[in-house]
This record gives C-alpha cells, structure tokens and sequence, in this order.
C-alpha cells in the first residue's frame, strides 16, 4: 500500500503543534486559554483554517460549537463525529483538548490517504468552553446544545471581572441571542469519540500507548460557608476569637481522611476569605470541596463525614457510562485496555444526552494534567492518531 506513512503524519502532527504552540502561552509555559478571549478567538480561526486545508467548512452552532463536518450529516447522517476542545484551565498543559483535535484532523488525512470512503459522514468537533475556568460550568458549549445547561442560566453566567457569556459571545462577534439547546445539531451526531491526554497513570503502569475510557466517575462541587467573627490579630486573646480559618483547616483535613477512607478523590481548591488581610482575623471563609469516585456511594460517605459543615452542592455529573457495545468494539479494534476517568469531557454531556460515545486516551508518563508539565511523548500521540483512525475507519465501513 502507497501513501502517507506515519512519518508523513507526523511531520503534519508537528505543524499543527508548533502553530499552536505560541496561543495563550504563559510566561511561566502553561497555558491560558479561556473561552471567548482573544487566545480563543485565534484558536477558532486555526480550526477554520485546519478545516478550510482539508476542504471541509466549519459550521458554528447555537452555543458555539464548531463542527467540519466530511459529508453532508442532514441527507447523509447522523455522522460519526471525533474531536474534542482547545480552551484551557488557568495554567493548563498543551495536550488537554488540543490533542484530540489535532489528532481529529489527522484521522482524517488518515482516512482518505488510505482510500476510505466513508458510508456515513464525518465530523470533527471543537467544543467551546470545556474547561469552564471563565464561567464555571465546565462543558458549557456541550452542555448548551443539549439542553443540560438551560439557556437563561447560561446567558448569565458572569467571569471574574463581571462580564456575562452573552457579553463576551456578542463582544466575539456571534449572536448572544440564538445561545440555547441546539437539536438539530445534536441529530447530525449519531456516534461521538473523543480523543484526549489521559488524566491519570493508568497507562504508564500499564505499559501501553492507547486505551478505551468506558466510564466517568460521579463528581460534583460543593459550597461552604464558613462563618466567624473579624478582629485584630494583635490583640485579640487566642481564647477570645471565632476564627474561620480554623474551622477550614479542619473542612480541608476532614475532606481528606474521608476521602482515603472511602477510596474516593475530594480536594479543596478554591477558597474566598474576607477580609482577606495578613492582620485581620477573617470575618467569614467559603470553601469549595470537589469530590469524586467510582461509585456515587462513596461521594456520599464523604460527604456525610462533613455532615457538619454547611454544604450547598453546585452541581452534580452523575456516572457516566459509555456505550458498552462501541466499548466492546472499540478495544477489539484496538486491543487495547480499557480505563474509566474522574475528569469529565464532552463526551460524557454528549452521552447522557443518549448520543453513543466513547474516549481514546493517550499515556500521560507521569499522569499530571491541568498543568504545565502536562505530556505526552510525540510517538504515543501518533499511536493516538492511529489508533483513532482504525476506530473510524471501522464505524464509517
Ligand atoms: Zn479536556
């Protein structure tokens, strides 16, 4: 067989790195690459020009969304869709969302260097705002189109600074008004497969470049309110003070030991504390606790051990299970190893919304994510990249 080899594939894999490389770049060498900002809007026209080279034209949907779709979805479809999302957390890695997008586009330089021609269209997907580390609600553009994240809701969502997603939608140049569930984008959908860096060490023990996620754990976010009383730190007896801070320390030990007791995940990352003033005893601390595990049990025993703090739960992602048959075919195809996940992805609001979906995940050496040290070795994303291209290659056939 002639064409393309996996060198050829590569050498396409490091243009598409290197012209991503310098977008959101921190002095520090992570990433930011929040939704809806200048390093976004680059990051759009980059998947319009990736599309434009492969002659396919990106569509922009109700929340969005940009989808190049191979094949026309509404005579031709519902279509096998991969992709993923190029938005980042604050000081985020190079590999989180934009792997499985680049590795998208080349699954379908693959394809058709190989001769396939697909039975059903193709699609390759960018989701907006993954991360939700500007708005809060993580996979808002996937969210949005499906419905799980109501429109109202959604329109006013503020960032730090105050301004609403409408603001920073329409300051973009797209219609804040038309944000809403978007069902005739969701109908193109029939199959979603999600390539992404694995978040975790599985695969490094494990000894193998490539694995199927069959499942994301429960996980959700609470809200503490900790209460206490502001005073002087120079003058007020140590027996005299109602000090909130003592009852975090006690919120961030407590979440710890119930988390090793039950085998489950619960970290405290983001605290508020007012005043906030190296000399000032604070009047009151929030605290948010996120909490994950196999199974929703476990959340729950973590949970009741903090039983005595006043919690409100922010939001909650049930299990998701992914579609056990294309599991089944997908690690066949493959034979790979099949891993589940605590950190939640498009494909997991794609599949609660009864799309079939699946995830690729690529080894991660030393497991760390949501960082600048985030990696991948250039030969285990090409394994990704070929890995994906023979699970497409089978659901289109
Ligand atoms: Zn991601």
């Amino acid at each position: 067989m002639t064409g393309p080899t996996l060198d050829d594939h590569g050498k396409e894999f490091d243009r598409m790195w290197a012209d991503l490389a310098p977008v959101g770049r921190e002095p520090g060498g992570g990433y930011r690459r929040f939704a809806w900002t200048r390093a976004d809007h680059t990051l759009r026209e980059w998947f319009v020009a990736e599309a434009g080279r492969r002659g396919l034209s990106t569509v922009v949907d109700r929340a969005g969304n940009q989808w190049a779709w191979w094949g026309d979805p509404d005579t031709d479809g519902p279509g096998v869709v991969t992709g993923s999302h190029l938005d980042s957390v604050p000081s985020g890695g190079a590999y989180d969302g934009p792997l499985g997008v680049v590795s998208a586009f080349l699954a379908v330089d693959a394809l058709r260097a190989r001769g396939v021609r697909p039975s059903r269209p193709i699609g390759v997907a960018c989701f907006a705002d993954e991360e939700g580390a500007r708005f809060g609600v993580a996979c808002a553009g996937s969210r949005i189109i499906t419905g799980a994240l109501p429109a109202d809701r959604a329109r006013g969502l503020t960032d730090d600074d105050g301004t609403s997603l409408s603001d920073a939608v329409r300051q973009s140049g797209y219609d804040a008004e038309l944000i809403g569930p978007d069902p005739k984008t969701v109908r193109r959908v029939g199959t979603f497969l999600e390539l992404h860096i694995e978040q975790g060490r599985g695969l490094a023990d494990l000894d193998w470049p490539v694995a199927v996620g069959n499942m994301i754990w429960p996980h959700g976010r609470w809200r503490v309110e900790l209460a206490g009383r502001a005073d002087h730190a120079g003058t007020t007896a140590l027996a005299d003070r109602d000090d909130p801070m003592l009852r975090l320390a006690a919120l961030i030990e407590g979440a710890r030991a119930g988390a090793a007791r039950h085998d489950a995940l619960a970290t405290v990352g983001k605290v508020k504390i007012e005043p906030n003033g190296v000399n000032a005893i604070p009047s009151h601390v929030t605290a948010w606790v996120d909490c994950r595990a196999a199974e929703t049990e476990r959340v729950e025993r973590v949970l009741a051990g903090l039983a005595e703090f006043t919690s409100t739960n922010e939001s909650w992602t049930p299990v998701t299970v992914f579609d056990e048959a294309l599991v089944a075919q997908l690690s066949r195809t493959l034979d790979a190893p099949v891993l589940s996940t605590g950190a939640g992805h498009d494909a997991g609001i794609l599949s609660a919304a009864g799309i079939p979906a699946a995830m690729l995940f690529v080894r991660n050496p030393t497991g760390v994510s949501h960082s600048p040290d985030e990696h991948a070795e250039r030969a285990d994303c090409l394994a990704g990249v070929e890995a994906l291209t023979r699970c497409l290659a089978e659901l289109v056939a």
